[in-house]
């Protein structure tokens, strides 16, 4: 039944032709108080609640200001209005405009599809609601940049999309879904490099579901060291697709190892307070390990709560004494869980494609079509 359901499900697998459309809050944490608005492709229309203002010249420049509660709206110089919300919605086939702020003075971002702006008490809100797979590549640039090779940016599309579908109430009191920061997912506007853009488009619609057809917590880090980490050991849920998996994959990479030296005092004073008595200072000035603990061995002390405390790259390293340290040789970088980026990337360098990539470090999961996870919700 289950194998005839995903048949099922892999002909849904055509890809939406359907746009889904998303808001995020932009320029998040930085309070912009006037910017210039230019339109870079396609054609802009300026709303208000009670409709249609006027259409913009491609080559007019709005200035939009914060004035005592009202977003004041300028055309080259001349006022147009003041509204509480203003919405500059692209109108042509292909739609990407500018903000240029003016006060901070600097920032400078280009974006897709459309931009509202809402006054709120002492400032005013800047959202992106765009076409899903826009934001998609625009994160997948910012998250992991140029360099990996492309096969590499399809899956991470396929994460990112699936980390932000399962997250669109993270901000809905603000009045978006999604904030532009590491908080939610990193977004810095429109990104302009074929192949992130293919990427997202080839993989459109695209998601990561579990065996109840949920969309998964696509946990993913640097580099794993060898080997990933169940997620309870890291967090207390335990989710059955993100398992310990041994991976050779990332092992090579410049970044696969660190080293760190601790005062010695100050290692023994933290760990003889946390650690039985009965572990004598030996065991825990010099410790070597084959494959990751969640404890220091016959304790009840985490790795993570090391990690945190000693700020270490992660939770897999030895232990080495030296004359007046503690030296730790470890290995990756990240908290391990799910998917190790730089294995993942060796293995699109190798020739793996994106669903053999996910597969291999979430057990047990199905990629799968976003028309097919409205079947079933509405089933
Ligand atoms: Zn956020
Ligand atoms: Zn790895």
């Amino acid at each position: 039944m289950r194998k005839l359901l995903f048949s099922f499900l892999f002909l849904f697998f055509c890809f939406s032709a359907q746009a889904e459309f998303i808001n995020i809050g932009v320029f998040a944490s930085k309070k912009v108080n006037s910017f210039e608005f230019s339109v870079r492709a396609g054609k802009y229309a300026l709303f208000s609640e009670s409709g249609k203002i006027k259409e913009i010249d491609s080559k007019a420049s709005l200035t939009i200001k914060y004035v005592d509660g009202f977003v004041e709206v300028k055309e080259n110089g001349k006022a147009i209005g003041k509204y509480r919300k203003v919405n500059l919605m692209g109108v042509g086939w292909y739609n990407h405009f500018m903000v240029k702020s003016t006060n901070p003075v600097g920032l400078e971002r280009r974006f897709d599809d459309n931009l509202k702006i809402v006054a709120q008490r002492n400032k005013m809100q800047l959202i992106n609601n765009l076409d899903l797979d826009n934001y998609v590549a625009g994160v997948v640039e910012a998250e992991v940049g140029r360099k990996p090779p492309k096969e590499y940016f399809k899956l991470q599309a396929i994460i990112c999309r699936t980390y932000a579908l399962s997250n669109t109430e993270k901000h809905i009191v603000e009045g978006y879904n999604l904030c532009d920061e590491v908080h939610c997912q990193a977004y810095h506007g429109k990104t302009f490099f074929n192949n992130i853009v293919e990427a997202a488009m080839q993989t459109r619609g695209a998601v990561i579901v579990d065996s109840d057809i949920q969309l998964i917590t696509a946990a993913f880090h640097s580099s794993c060291g060898g080997q990933t980490v169940n997620s309870e050991d890291v967090w207390s849920k335990s989710l059955y697709y993100l398992r310990s998996v041994k991976d050779t994959f990332c092992l090579k990479h410049k970044d696969a190892t660190w080293q760190k030296e601790i005062d010695k005092n100050q290692w023994k004073n933290y760990l003889t307070a946390r650690l039985p008595n009965t572990i004598s200072e030996q065991q825990y000035m010099n410790l070597n390990l084959n494959e990751r603990l969640k404890y220091f061995p016959q304790s009840k002390l985490s790795f993570e709560e090391l990690r945190g405390q000693f700020r270490l790259r992660s939770t897999y390293f030895n232990i080495q004494e030296t004359e007046n340290k503690v030296l730790l040789k470890g290995r990756g970088f990240g908290h391990g869980v799910g998917l190790c980026q730089i294995g993942a990337m060796e293995m699109a360098a190798l020739g793996y494609n994106y669903s053999e990539i996910l597969h291999f470090y979430y057990s047990g999961v199905h990629i799968i079509d976003l028309s097919a996870l409205d079947f079933f919700k509405e089933d």
